[in-house]
């Protein structure tokens, strides 16, 4: 079976400008007021999501993040102490966590002692037939949190999450930009696509998270204009003094080091090793050190701006409908190709 329509990345497309009364970027409102339907909370803030990779999902992210009214999804690898709750804005953060009884257990603990307002399941491949049973479990268990739930990249199984229990899907199969999926599994969908193609068939407050493959501060707001309700950046947001992870000098110019979730540095770090059945489908690669991360989040936040002023949205909410698109070329994300340590 193949289907023969060609499926866009964000670099296959640009957005139309239109005529439009708005004057200035102050004329613009960043924040969202959600209400989720499974959870029944309603929240306000700037839909973008910083990934759960353990480079990335930081306590000191959180903090930064917060001040934004930004979500940081924190990584798995945190225990209950470790987090001050008394610093920590409960609408600002994820708790994240994997499928297995061990993971779950901790979940537990978790909810329990910080009492967290979102949950993130994540799994690296949504499709496993027991994803559905845990996301039930956790809906039992928790009926007031919200929860976050991927990665799919075809609406019904997004549907079916929602159905039972995910108040935002996270979708991106392959688009990372530390990902090697691709390449080892020649499993994927371009990212831009699979966001298109899922928003008309989903309802209107089944929401969707566009995650990976931003390669650049417009890619978010074409991420929106696609249909996405929330956008997850891992790349964008790594390289600064919020990260974790090692710092290098090499002739006296700073890296940082960045690597995927399912890379063998990461494998090596919280499992001790690749197991032998799996493959390593991550990259580690080296950025050069960017300092603090507020100058990069002022300069994603006047990027969307800018583009909601061309368009003519005075709401996030209305990119979707504002935008037109054309199709200008095709490539694939080589952001990283020459960084690799
Ligand atoms: P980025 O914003 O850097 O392009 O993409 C971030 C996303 O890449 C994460 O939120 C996660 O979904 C995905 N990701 C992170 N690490 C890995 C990995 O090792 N392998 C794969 N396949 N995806 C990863």
């Amino acid at each position: 079976m193949i289907e023969n329509d060609i499926k866009l990345d964000f670099s296959d497309v640009l957005i139309v400008p239109r005529p439009n009364t708005l004057v200035s970027r102050n004329d613009v409102n960043l924040e969202r007021e959600f209400q989720f339907t499974n959870s029944g909370r309603i929240w306000t803030g700037i839909p973008i999501m910083v990934a759960n990779m353990d480079t990335t999902g930081t306590i000191d992210m959180v903090r930064q993040l917060q001040e934004f009214h930004i979500l940081t999804c924190l990584h798995k690898f945190y225990e209950p102490e470790d987090i001050p709750i008394d610093e920590l804005n409960p609408d600002y953060f994820a708790i994240s966590c994997g499928t297995s009884e061990k993971e779950l257990e901790k979940l537990g603990r978790m909810v329990e002692i910080v009492k967290p307002h979102f949950i993130c399941l994540d799994v690296a491949n949504g499709y496993r037939h027991d994803v559905i049973e845990k996301i039930k479990h956790i809906r039992k268990l928790y009926p007031g949190i919200t929860l976050i739930a991927g990665n799919v990249v075809t609406p019904e199984i997004v549907k079916e999450y929602y159905e039972n229990g995910v108040d935002i899907v996270k979708m991106g199969i392959g688009s990372g930009s530390v990902c090697t999926t691709r390449l080892k599994t020649g499993v994927g969908y371009p990212q831009f696509s699979c966001i298109v193609d899922t928003k008309k068939e989903i309802p209107e407050n089944c929401f969707i998270i566009s995650d990976g493959g931003i390669q650049t501060v417009g890619d978010f707001s074409k991420a929106y204009g696609a249909g996405a309700d929330f956008v997850m950046a891992g790349g964008m947001f790594a390289g600064h003094d919020e990260c974790s992870g090692e710092t290098i000098e090499e002739n006296g110019t700073k890296y940082k080091i960045f690597y995927g979730m399912s890379s063998a540095n990461a494998m090596n770090k919280h499992y001790g090793g690749v197991a032998s059945y799996r493959s390593s489908e991550g990259k580690c690669v080296k950025l050069k050190y960017r300092g603090p991360v507020q100058q990069t989040v002022e300069d994603i936040l006047g990027g969307i701006r800018s583009t909601m002023t061309y368009v003519g949205a005075k709401q996030m909410k209305e990119l979707h409908e504002k935008c037109s698109f054309i199709r200008v070329n095709n490539t694939v994300n080589r952001i990283y190709n020459n960084n690799e340590v």
